[in-house]
């Protein structure tokens, strides 16, 4: 099972795409926290997509491309995935067409940009192993700390208002259009967010005919 999860940052897919994967047995795939570990790393990936990802601006697609098939070659990949933040426009929804990659659902999370504003503010990121908390919707058991991997938790410098709004902007222009893509190839489901992780995962798997 192939599935891609849009919607703007913030709406909780990279946390809801966790929940899912683990449910089916395959991985999420986060674009964005391979290009933070590639950036971590230091490699020459991450020194290429840098400066786009502080300015709350796209990564070029050839650069991202390269890095998401890398790691769809990796073995635990054979059974599915889940791609959470891939494809941000139509070129690599198109891009997933032309690699032979056959997408089942595209999946929508939809929530209004005064709230997600609001939420990113208190969204928090391990410095470990990349796993998101919300200091409200989904707290860690202890303070700062991950649950996980007990790293540290810290706030994304692009979930600074200026470049969150900057990045909705973006996700409204290119990614948001990626929405008729799939719905014509009749494969779009749209989850509204909900109030709370828990609440959020049961309308997903309501959607998705899981429950
Ligand atoms: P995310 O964690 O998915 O919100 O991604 C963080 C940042 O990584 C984005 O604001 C972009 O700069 C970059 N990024 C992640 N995925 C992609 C993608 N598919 N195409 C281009 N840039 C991306």
């Amino acid at each position: 099972m192939k599935l891609v999860f849009l919607g703007a940052p913030g709406a909780g897919k990279g946390t809801q795409a966790e929940i899912l994967g683990k449910k089916l047995g395959i991985p999420a795939i986060s674009t964005g926290n391979i290009l933070r570990e590639a950036i971590k790393n230091g490699t020459e990936t991450g020194a290429k997509a840098k400066s786009y990802i502080d300015a709350g601006q796209l990564v070029p697609d050839d650069i991202v491309v390269a890095a998401l098939k890398d790691r769809m070659a990796e073995p635990d990949c054979k059974a599915g995935y889940i791609l959470d933040g891939f494809p941000r426009n139509i070129a690599q929804a198109e891009t997933l067409e032309k690699l032979g990659v056959k997408i089942d659902l595209a999946v929508s999370f939809e929530l209004a940009d005064d709230v997600i504003e609001r939420r990113m503010t208190g969204r928090r990121v391990c410095s470990g192993c990349g796993s998101t908390y919300h200091i409200e919707h989904n707290p860690p058991a202890s303070e700062g700390v991950c649950d996980k991997c007990k790293g540290g938790l810290s706030q994304r410098a692009d979930d600074a208002p200026a470049t969150v709004r900057e990045r909705l902007a973006v996700f409204h222009e290119v990614t948001e259009p990626i929405k008729g893509f799939y719905e014509k190839a009749g494969i779009l489901k749209l989850v509204v967010v909900q109030e709370g992780v828990d609440a959020t995962s049961k309308t997903m798997f309501d959607v998705l005919g899981l429950n």
